[in-house]
């Protein structure tokens, strides 16, 4: 039995689960040359050759790993069709790297390709449904967040404004301050110096109450500021508790055993248990096709016989690595 298990989605810690795997190899070197031969048989041939073209035919045949489709839980939500072109795209695969045809479609025969519906497929569908929400919350953070960069901007600004005010005031003050200081020691003020004095201190008292008003106003841009910053905290909350209950949907760190591929002298079957999409389906299916074809598990990283799945396998583009057709050509290799 080759299991194929998937990283839970969004979770980082993993725990492997340890998959026992007893393979039983097949019989293979089918040529193209025999199918070719049978396929440009004469129109009426005779009795003879029909016969020994139509055992080359069977003997090409019982070297095919052979399939149908068994059983499909409506709740997958996919077509009998669908799932075909999907375990098409999947044998694909194998056959384009092994460069011959390996697989063979059948109405009842060979491995039955079953969609088995349990609670693992409704986590997924679960998780789907809550997806919208999570991403509406996330937008909702990078807004609020993209706001409040402008709110501390804005109050950045008018702080550094009224600062060099202040210090620009500061210094009239000291220079009024010096001034006075000088005539009164000297007493000796004319009328016009007088007059002048008198204009500076107006002007320095006005300009105090602008600074006052300024203050509040810049103090009115510190609190919008503050209140951007709890409105980005409260987001970033709602964001957080709503992903640690998706996240709880799955048991942390737990896996979740995907695919299975068994084959032993009494049963024979590929079972699907969750898939996210069709490329995913096609991933995991491609995987337990592999075992079909004897194909063991593969350790690197990122290859398709790898008994973890990439929990981002459906996003990426389905490939054969070097280190899984070494794998498919040492399974070729073996003798029934
Ligand atoms: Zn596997």
């Amino acid at each position: 039995m080759q299991s194929h298990v998937r990283r839970p989605w969004l979770l980082l810690v993993l725990v492997l689960v340890g998959v026992l795997i007893t393979v039983r190899s097949y019989n293979r070197g089918v040529s193209r040359a025999i199918l070719a031969e049978s396929q440009v048989a004469p129109a009426n041939p005779p009795r003879e050759l029909a016969a020994k073209i139509a055992t080359d035919q069977a003997s090409a045949n019982a070297n095919l790993v052979t399939w149908h489709i068994g059983s499909v839980d409506p709740r997958f939500g996919i077509t009998e069709k669908e799932l075909a072109d999907c375990i098409r795209k999947a044998t694909d695969l194998w056959e384009a790297a092994a460069g011959t045809r390996l697989f063979r479609q059948d109405e009842k025969e060979g491995f039955p390709v079953n969609l088995v519906f349990d609670e693992r497929q409704e986590l997924l569908l679960e998780q789907r449904k809550e997806k919208p929400h999570l991403d509406e919350l996330a937008e909702t953070v990078r807004q609020l967040k993209e706001y409040r960069q402008t709110t501390l901007q804005r109050f950045e600004n008018a702080n550094k404004e009224l600062e060099a005010r202040y210090k620009a005031h500061e210094t009239a003050v000291r220079d009024y301050n010096a001034k006075v200081g000088y005539w009164n020691r000297t007493r000796d003020a004319s009328p016009e110096v007088v007059s002048e004095l008198d204009a500076t201190k107006a002007s320095l008292q006005s300009e105090a109450e602008a600074l006052e008003s300024q203050h509040d106003a810049v103090a009115k841009l510190r609190d919008q500021d503050s209140e951007a910053v709890q409105a980005v905290n409260r987001a970033v909350d709602a964001l957080n508790s709503a992903a640690a209950a998706f996240n709880a949907l799955a048991k942390p760190g737990a896996m979740t055993q995907v695919g299975v591929c068994v084959r032993s002298s009494k049963v024979e079957k590929i079972e699907v248990f969750a898939f996210q999409d069709f490329n995913s389906l096609t991933c995991t299916l491609a995987h337990e096709f592999g075992h079909a074809l004897g194909v063991a598990h593969v350790q690197k990283t990122g290859a398709l016989m790898n008994p973890v799945a990439d929990a981002k396998a459906g996003e990426k583009e389905l490939r054969l690595t070097d280190e899984d057709k070494q794998a498919l050509q040492e399974a070729l290799k073996k003798d029934p």
